[in-house]
């Protein structure tokens, strides 16, 4: 037995992967490490960061709030900072969506909305509407619920005996499409099975889960928005609740402050948390319609959502979330996001061609390059040596497998923005001149 208590990191092999990076500061798109670097941190820390580390505005609100009141429950009390959040949160989301849940993380929140869809069915008089759709290449969280709606993966295999049954159905993976259609050419064929199973079974279902347009962890994949709209009516004909998922697309990623924005789409209940807080502090919420909040009214305390975590509400993180949209009040952040999406636009279209690319996506400040190779997928051996090719080129990337992809602050520079594409053309000359080497041998 040592004296120190070790720290067990997530989605990490530490009997093989190289040992953590230790950070001694992050500042703007920057982390500062311990041994003298500067690594860009292009991933945004897991699709977190919306306005560069160590945002003053921020900083101050933290601060300010710790003192004032470092948390409260939320059962019986509340608080203005949760309230402001709220009223924020009120100007940017769609209007239909008039209540808001609070929880801890993205996979809560997806939780608190599956929940919430079989028991408002339940509190309608309609128990027998339970089931639950999910797309293929689906990521919604690590909790039991969550990976239930996932799609199967190396992530789940030792938990099926847990997961709830889901109907699974098609997502638009253009590239790798699932009715072998080409994009110029569908008419998004791909959502025929889904119709066909609402046809068939509508009657037994609660809702769909969707991450609106971005399929993220699955790959970075970029739906048509046909498909959504498409998904949106089939669940309006058929009497379905409709989940956007927007713990990766919400606030800005996407373009537009939701991704159901780009579609026109407005979904019965909504799933928020990574850039809630502008990255800083762990919070989610899971908003939805009047209508469904209503079900859950009444003396008889069955119909009440018996849910709740501890920080619920925590007024120090929704500080955070009240300075963030301020941020998005003050200062220019979807000309910042423009920006970011017109270089991605360019630097792809530029990259589209190369040998070693098998296809290329983007949407809003997400770009991302699928490699051509024999071993796709999220365990593809060129994942470990991508990673360490631009990490030692000082840039923080965590490909997916063969995927590559760019999600970075939104105040990352154009300087800064070129500097990452042009690490990846490099990595791409190195990927065809080894194939062609294999090829050769
Ligand atoms: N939903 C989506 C779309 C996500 O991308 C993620 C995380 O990446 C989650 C849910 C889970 O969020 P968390 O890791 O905060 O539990």
């Amino acid at each position: 037995m040592s004296g120190v208590l070790r720290i067990w990191h997530p989605f990490t092999q530490q009997a093989t992967d190289p040992p953590p990076i230790r950070v001694k500061k992050a500042e703007g798109v920057y982390l500062y490490t311990e041994d003298g670097r500067r690594i860009i941190d292009g991933i945004s820390s897991w699709w977190v960061n919306l306005h560069g580390h160590g945002h003053p505005v921020i900083v101050a609100a933290i601060a300010e709030q710790a003192a004032r009141i470092d948390h409260v429950l939320l059962a019986g009390f509340t608080n203005d900072t949760v309230e402001e959040l709220a009223a924020l949160l009120r100007k940017v989301l769609p209007a239909q969506l008039d209540h808001i849940f609070f929880s801890d993380d993205g996979s809560t929140a997806v939780e608190v909305a599956l929940k919430m869809a079989v028991q408002y069915w339940k509190n309608v008089g309609r128990p027998e509407k339970k089931g639950i759709v999910a797309l293929d290449h689906a990521y919604h969280g690590d909790t039991v619920g969550a990976m239930s709606v996932g799609d199967d993966s190396g992530f789940t295999e030792s938990f099926q005996s847990l997961l709830f049954p889901v109907h699974r159905v098609h997502s638009a993976y253009c590239y790798r499409c699932p009715v072998g259609k080409t994009r110029a050419r569908c008419r998004i064929e791909c959502t025929d099975q889904f119709e066909r199973l609402l046809e068939q079974r509508h009657g037994e279902i609660a809702a769909v889960i969707v991450e609106p347009l971005l399929q993220g962890a699955g790959g970075m994949v970029v739906h048509p928005v046909e498909f959504l709209q498409r998904i949106r009516r089939m669940c309006a004909e058929f009497g379905v609740l409709l989940i956007h998922d927007e713990v990766l697309t919400g606030f800005g990623r996407c373009g537009r402050m939701f991704a159901g924005e780009l579609a026109g789409v407005v979904p019965d209940l909504m799933c928020l948390s990574k850039g809630l807080t502008g990255g800083v502090l762990p919070m989610a919420a899971t908003v939805c319609t009047d209508e469904i909040h209503q079900a859950f009214l009444g003396a008889d305390s069955s119909r009440t959502f018996w849910h709740g975590h501890s920080y619920t509400g925590n007024p120090i993180a929704a500080a955070a979330g009240v300075a963030s949209l301020k941020i998005f009040e003050r200062e220019p952040v979807f000309e910042r996001i423009a920006a970011i999406a017109t270089i991605h636009r360019e630097r792809l279209a530029a990259i589209r061609e190369h040998p070693a690319v098998g296809d290329v996506r983007q949407i809003g400040t997400m770009a991302a390059v699928e490699l051509k190779t024999e071993d796709p997928g999220y365990f593809s051996a060129m994942r470990p040596r991508l990673y360490e090719f631009f990490i030692d080129r000082g840039v923080l990337l965590r490909p997916l497998g063969n995927v590559i992809y760019i999600l970075p602050p939104y105040v990352i520079s154009s300087a800064e923005l070129h500097f990452i594409h042009d690490r990846i053309a490099e990595a791409m000359d190195l990927c065809a001149s080894s194939g062609a080497r294999s090829a050769g041998n």
